[in-house]
């Protein structure tokens, strides 16, 4: 059987070309033993694999130019020579970027049934819904009360944490790009602001009309103009939850520091970065909390979904352009 896999052809410099990405076809082997073979249906494309595309390791290894390219991804069972799984279990795992994966079943993991559709557990119940419950509760401790701010707030990670964030008793202001993005913002009651075409002295003003006692909180999922606003617009003892930076992901050299890291000092505040694997096993405990309100509809989420395995690049490209309200995912 043939697996169809993209693969990047050079490491790129600055936002990537859709001439990166080339498609290629690999003869599968035999199945091994302790090997399972899933025909994937949903993909999962994330701002983070950019880093991986700079040939260079950061948290996590590079991808290798001319390897298949690797993600979250959903899909059936079609062969097992696993105990454990049998034809037509529903799994995730990490060899996306495909329609056809074949790995040991060490790696593959059964879809839990929580009765909401299988592409969440790559959404606001996979790796994004976990970074936002990680980020809110276990690095910025979030309490009761807290003025929450939260950066790229309609994404994937985002539009989580503004719900989890408004659940907590929080007061919550979102900043995001498109007009209807920051609509479904203010349906889910949260102040939204708009940083499109705005300086960071000129966000800044928007933050402080928006919350003119300042942020308890900063979720950052941005840096640049956003995060420099943000430090304008501390509490005595805030937390600085850097979860993202993605302003700077495709820069073709360094990127200026905020100038007013004084803030920081002025307001005894904290800043902290994290990676969601660190924390993976809390990955049940966020389940058993997140699962239930997902599937019950009193935590809503959006997709933007992209056809078809060809359709692959591009999705990612659009996570840089703001393409994408809530999870950005391509059905196979
Ligand atoms: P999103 O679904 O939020 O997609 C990216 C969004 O970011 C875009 O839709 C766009 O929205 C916004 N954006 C892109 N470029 C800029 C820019 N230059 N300035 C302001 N906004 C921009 O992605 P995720 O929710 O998957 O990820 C959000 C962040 O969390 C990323 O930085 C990602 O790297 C990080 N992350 C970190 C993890 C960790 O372990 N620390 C794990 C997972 C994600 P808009 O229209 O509003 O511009």
């Amino acid at each position: 059987m043939e697996s169809n896999y993209f693969t990047i052809i050079d490491y790129p410099t600055g936002m990537p070309s859709r001439d990166l990405f080339a498609l290629r076809h690999r003869e599968l082997p035999e199945l091994a033993d302790g090997e399972v073979r899933i025909r994937n249906t949903w993909l999962s494309v994330d701002p983070y694999m950019r880093g991986r595309m700079s040939g260079q390791r950061t948290y996590i290894d590079p991808f290798v130019a001319g390897e298949p390219l690797d993600g979250a991804a959903v899909g059936e069972v079609i062969a097992s020579r696993d105990a454990r799984f049998q034809e037509g279990d529903k799994v995730s795992h990490g060899a996306g970027w495909r329609d056809v994966a074949q790995l040991s079943g060490e790696a593959v993991h059964k879809l839990p049934d929580l009765g909401v559709p299988e592409q969440a557990y790559l959404g606001v119940l996979g790796m994004p819904g976990m970074t936002a419950w990680t980020g809110l509760n276990r690095i910025a401790d979030m309490r009761e009360g807290d003025n929450v701010l939260v950066s790229a707030a309609s994404g994937a990670v985002g539009s989580l944490t503004v719900q989890l964030a408004k659940a907590k008793g929080g007061r919550v202001v979102g900043i995001a790009g498109a007009p209807q993005k920051l609509e479904w913002l203010e349906s889910l009651g949260v102040t939204p602001v708009s940083y499109r075409g705005k300086d960071a002295r000129e966000l800044a003003a928007d933050l402080h009309k928006a919350c003119p006692d300042g942020f308890d909180v900063y979720y950052e999922n941005v840096g640049g103009a956003c995060l420099e606003a943000a430090l304008d617009n501390l509490r005595l003892g805030a937390r600085i939850a850097v979860c993202g930076l993605i302003d700077s992901y495709n820069a073709q050299g360094p990127t200026p520091g905020p100038s007013n890291l004084s803030k920081l000092l002025f307001h005894r505040a904290r800043m902290e970065g994290f990676i969601v694997m660190d924390h993976w096993d809390h990955y049940p405990r966020f389940l058993e909390e997140v699962g239930p309100r997902v599937a019950n509809g009193e935590i809503s989420y959006k997709e933007t979904v992209e056809e078809g395995l060809d359709a692959t690049p591009d999705a990612f490209l659009k996570l840089f352009e703001g393409g994408n309200t809530g999870k950005m995912l391509v059905r196979l």
